[in-house]
């Protein structure tokens, strides 16, 4: 491909406004253009990239018998009233009408396309199992889209869903996805960790997620250097015990404000659920707190906060808000804080005795104190894991990291497939609701993740699997013809084998080497005043001095 007729508007400014180093390298390599806050256009160098990380998804899902389809954007609100989720998604999803009235969502992920697709299709066992994959644009109305790809409102996602009639086939092809998965991002060069994850309200009974190692990532992982054990800090430190008698006795002495679950604190507050609403506890400035947090699952966040017993709601859309608020220590609030980290716990109905006097005080925000107000009991019993301290396999201590969520993958049980109605006949004639998993690879954050772990000063160093081309032929002066043809020549003959960006544009030479660092790719070649003896400068992206090449060798030192 000739520079000349590209299309890569790199910047000589470092945008000021991007907060993460993938954004900003994408906005000077001329990768992307913002086009509304989390929606971008994907200049050439990005697609190219991402037909390269759609590929390796592809040969990854059909190697375990992934089979691929494309389903609608638009998905019927009557499908979503089927499942409960057209209330239960809250505004995360994007919701339009179409001329006639009638309402739609645009898919932030496709359970209930799926299952109506095969709800129609679907009669006998004998079909099954099945896997089915799409790589499709995804829409989220994130409260906060940032860094760039990597929480954009309109993304690339790779979502797969299986189906089972029973738990062994479901595990195994679980298995065989997490597999695929180890595979995609390790061709990907990325430096990732399976961690296991909390299912949440989503519905999974076991899942775990892919994360990719990056300061920036959203994630914190708990994990040991002794063993395999890593989990999401949510789910490391949410660790059911068994239910005791003597917890279900203290779970009778439950007083008032009856307040005990995420449901129940909602109703309270007269506030609707989002699917991925959640109680949390906090401490702040060693005072807990239960708290209300709807929306997103990270702490940072934050979209609405309800505090237990408050007599108004009040909105916190920052977690500086949060820390400004309780006049906390700032950075004391969330999983990023090891100190005073944040419990959280979808059975709270085992947290007993509440204070029942908070609401007399007149107090909007009870000062909650653990021991004297409330215990921790029985099945919602959580531990506090902090860093240094042994695993839960007791295999060594604790360390934190944090990650970026590249991907998942789920056992949804009969979720979907009992409340739309999804079932099949079994071997003895009975009609049984199909068992299914759900996968997904964030395929855009993806390549945002790689450019986290792969830069230096200068720019992107694209790992080869991925690279939008092998190498990089720029001519030092447009003017001087033995330059020219000796360029012409060598693009001519690498295209047989490589393929190859020439930088003929009529630039300077310094302007045309620091577009290439930023655009990074393996390998350099500098046609210049060595051309008149027939030899060139070749570099790889990570070597610091370039080497002279005879022409004719030039091959021997691409690998
Ligand atoms: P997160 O916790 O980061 O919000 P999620 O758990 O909501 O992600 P999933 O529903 O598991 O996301 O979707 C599958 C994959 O899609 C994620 O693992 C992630 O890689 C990607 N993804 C999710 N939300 C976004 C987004 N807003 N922008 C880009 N990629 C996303
Ligand atoms: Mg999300
Ligand atoms: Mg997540
Ligand atoms: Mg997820």
């Amino acid at each position: 491909m000739r520079q000349s007729q590209m299309f890569i508007p790199t910047l000589r400014e470092t945008p000021q406004d991007a907060e993460s180093l993938s954004h900003r390298l994408m906005l000077k390599a001329g990768m992307i253009k913002q086009m509304a806050s989390g929606i971008y256009t994907y200049l050439p160098i990005t697609r190219l990239v991402l037909h390269n990380i759609e590929k390796i998804v592809r040969e990854e899902m059909n190697k375990i018998g992934g089979v691929e389809i494309h389903m609608p954007v638009l998905h019927p609100k009557e499908l979503w009233e089927e499942s409960g989720r057209w209330d239960a998604y809250g505004n995360e999803l994007m919701r339009m009408n179409d001329r006639h009235g009638r309402e739609f969502a645009l898919g932030p992920t496709h359970e209930e396309m799926i299952v109506a697709l095969l709800r129609d299709e679907l009669r006998s066992y004998k079909k099954l199992p099945l896997t089915l994959f799409q790589i499709q644009t995804k829409f989220r109305d994130e409260l906060r889209p940032r860094y760039g790809l990597l929480r954009g409102r309109e993304f690339i996602m790779k979502d797969a869903y299986s189906f089972h009639t029973d738990d062994a086939s479901l595990t195994k092809t679980y298995n065989d996805m997490y597999q695929a998965y180890e595979n995609i991002f390790s061709r990907m060069g990325l430096n990732y960790r399976a961690v296991e994850a909390d299912s949440g309200a989503i519905g999974g009974s076991h899942t775990h997620e892919f994360m990719a190692l990056a300061d920036i990532g959203e994630d914190t992982i708990a994990y040991t250097e002794e063993s395999d054990y890593a989990a999401n800090i949510e789910k490391a430190e949410c660790q059911p015990v068994e239910k005791s008698a003597d917890a279900e006795k203290e779970l009778e002495k439950v007083e008032t404000p009856g307040v005990t679950t995420c449901q129940s604190l909602a109703d309270h507050l007269e506030i609707p659920l989002h699917e991925t609403t959640k109680t949390m506890v906090v401490k702040i400035n060693g005072e807990f707190l239960m708290i209300l947090v709807r929306g997103d699952q990270e702490l940072n966040d934050v979209k609405v906060k309800s505090f237990f017993n408050a007599e108004e709601e009040i909105e916190f859309a920052t977690e500086e808000e949060i820390v400004q608020h309780f006049n906390a220590t700032p950075g004391s609030l969330g999983p990023v804080n090891t100190e005073i980290p944040v419990y959280l716990d979808y059975q709270v109905d085992a947290m007993v005795n509440y204070p029942t006097g908070a609401n007399e005080t007149g107090h909007h925000y009870i000062n909650v104190n653990h021991t004297r107000d409330f215990e921790v009991r029985g099945t919602g019993d959580f531990r506090f894991i902090n860093e240094g301290e042994t695993a839960p396999d007791g295999s060594g201590p604790v360390k934190f990291m944090k990650g970026i969520e590249v991907g998942q993958v789920f056992k949804l049980g009969t979720k979907y497939s009992e409340s739309m109605g999804l079932n099949v006949l079994d071997e003895n004639g009975r009609s049984v609701p199909v068992m299914m998993g759900c996968y997904g690879v964030g395929v855009s954050r993806t390549l945002s993740a790689i450019i986290e772990s792969h830069h230096d000063e200068r720019g992107i160093i694209w790992p080869k699997s991925v690279t939008p081309f092998d190498v990089h032929i720029i001519t030092a002066n447009t003017k001087d013809e033995t330059i020219l043809n000796a360029a012409e020549e060598l693009y001519e003959s690498l295209q047989e084998k490589y393929r190859v960006l020439y930088d003929d544009r009529n630039e300077r030479a310094g302007v045309k080497f620091a577009d290439s660092d930023l655009i990074g790719l393996p390998y350099r070649i500098v046609v210049g005043r060595g051309a008149k003896d027939g030899v060139v400068e070749v570099k790889r992206r990570t070597d610091e001095k370039s080497t002279d090449v005879d022409i004719a060798d030039v091959l021997k030192f691409i690998d």
